[in-house]
């Protein structure tokens, strides 16, 4: 039998699936304490997780497990040089919720352009406030950047460009796309748009790539979003940017520390957070759980 831990909270159709694969032995233990998954990580082949933190001390006891599998995207909370090293293979499901974190990413274009969220939060309080949120921004005939032009980026792309955006962006990869849109250093692409999207992974490339430097070369109106991981963007260099009056808004789906520590963050006028739901859909979060499934039979080739 092929041992499985399941060490997050997984929906009751992934494990339904899970459990008729005969190979499968599953435990599922979505509230495990860190000491009881060290301890235990050595009697499974593999491992699926969401958010769970797969750090080097875990991996030191990691004994025959051969496969993890993170349910979703990004695979900064698995230390991948130490699991690479112990021979153990890391996946993900990356596919699963790019149509949903590049619609939401133009949702919340809107919402900065418009100021979606005073108006609405407003009139919940009794307020009618019209002309002070009358100046908003159309998005047609602006230039969207993008920061990171793979799967969720290149999406984002198709969406500004059906706006009647100009859509240009920036990636260390020469990518080969039939879309309208030019590739642009990060110098220059920050220097011409109006929006920026970031949609990087976190890794040692784009720790703060978005920083003071470049900050201070976005257009003094330009809006920031950050979808893709918190320590992207450099928080204490992006304050002071908007308190010197930069800037019309940076939008933050993620942040280093979820929940965010930094209340001068979360309180800052200009900045908008939303709590890390870029992937929230249930059409996303389906395709990751029949996808996690496929990874694992693939796999294992049963
Ligand atoms: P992807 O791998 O398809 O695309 C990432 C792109 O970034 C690649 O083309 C890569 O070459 C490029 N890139 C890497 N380093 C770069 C750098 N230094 N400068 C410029 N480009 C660089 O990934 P994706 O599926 O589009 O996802 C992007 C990120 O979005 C994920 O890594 C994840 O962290 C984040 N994400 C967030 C949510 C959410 O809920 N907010 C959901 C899914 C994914």
């Amino acid at each position: 039998m092929i041992r499985i831990l399941v060490a997050d909270p997984l929906s009751s159709k992934a494990l339904e699936l899970l459990k008729e694969v005969a190979e499968f032995d599953l435990v599922y233990k979505p509230d495990v304490k860190r000491e009881d998954l060290a301890a235990e990580i050595s009697q499974f082949d593999a491992l699926l997780i969401r958010g769970t933190r797969i750090d080097a001390r875990i991996l030191e006891n990691a004994g025959n497990l051969r496969l993890i599998v993170r349910a979703g995207n990004g695979l900064d909370n698995i230390d991948l040089e130490k699991a690479r090293a112990g021979g153990i293979e890391v996946r993900n499901t990356p596919e699963a919720t790019a149509v949903s974190v590049a619609e939401y990413t133009i949702g919340l274009l809107i919402f900065a352009a418009r100021f979606l969220g005073q108006a609405f939060c407003s009139m919940k309080e009794g307020r009618w406030e019209r002309n002070e949120l009358f100046n908003g921004v159309e998005l047609q005939g602006k230039t969207m950047g993008i920061v990171g032009f793979g799967r969720i980026g290149s999406q984002v792309a198709c969406r500004a460009l059906a706006f009647g955006m100009r859509v240009v962006y920036n990636d260390i990869l020469n990518i080969e796309t039939d879309l309208p849109v030019n590739g642009y250093s990060l110098d220059e692409l920050l220097d011409v748009s109006d929006f920026i999207s970031l949609h990087v992974p976190l890794d040692q490339t784009t720790r703060h790539l978005i920083s003071r430097a470049q900050l201070s070369k976005m257009k003094s109106d330009a809006i920031l979003i950050n979808t893709s991981r918190g320590g992207v963007i450099d928080d204490e260099a992006l304050l002071e940017t908007l308190d010197a009056g930069h800037l019309r808004a940076a939008v933050l789906d993620v942040f280093i520390d979820e929940p965010p520590k930094s209340e001068r963050l979360i309180q800052h006028p200009r900045v908008y957070p939303f709590p890390h739901i870029g992937a929230g859909s249930g059409e996303g979060q389906a395709r990751i759980h029949t996808e996690v499934v496929k990874v694992a039979k693939e796999f294992f080739n049963v």
